[in-house]
């Protein structure tokens, strides 16, 4: 299996609920390594970039609103086929709908309070990464 980096924000609710330690444990007891991390707050001008496939939904407005709403934690997760498991350990993206056992499934309140950002393909995790650390902050 290759190994990949991805990219992860440990969103509002999380951090509010103080969930970070035991999402972060989740991952860690997968086998993938932390390679990155930095807190921050997100601007109206990395959220249109991060999530220009919503800024048409009627939602939007209120993703930015709920993603500025307090910082988020970004990650740089490492480990083999590391995407496509970061996003089986999330479950889907509504939390309701996520099975027991995932991490939206036991953190998660609905779709859009539902505790991390996970990459969704090796070409967004690059672009990803890049949007959110230099190079010299990934180890
Ligand atoms: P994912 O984060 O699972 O990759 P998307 O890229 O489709 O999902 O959506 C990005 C984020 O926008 C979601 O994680 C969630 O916070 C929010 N979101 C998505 N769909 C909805 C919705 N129907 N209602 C409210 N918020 C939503």
């Amino acid at each position: 299996m290759p190994l990949e980096r991805t990219l992860i924000l440990l969103k509002p609710d999380c951090l509010e609920r103080g969930h970070a330690g035991q999402v972060l444990a989740r991952f860690e007891s997968a086998g993938l390594a932390v390679r990155g991390t930095k807190m921050l707050r997100l601007t109206d001008a990395l959220l249109a970039e991060h999530y220009a496939h919503l800024t048409s939904r009627p939602f939007y407005p209120e993703i930015v609103q709920f993603m500025k709403s307090r910082p988020v934690v970004a990650l740089v997760l490492e480990g083999e086929n590391a995407v496509a498991r970061v996003r089986d350990l999330l479950g889907p993206t509504d939390s309701k709908k996520a099975a027991k056992g995932t991490i939206r499934g036991d953190f998660g309140q609905e779709s859009m309070r539902n505790v991390c950002h996970a990459s969704d393909s090796t070409d967004n995790a690059a672009l990803e990464v890049q949007r959110f650390f230099s190079a010299s902050e990934v180890f």
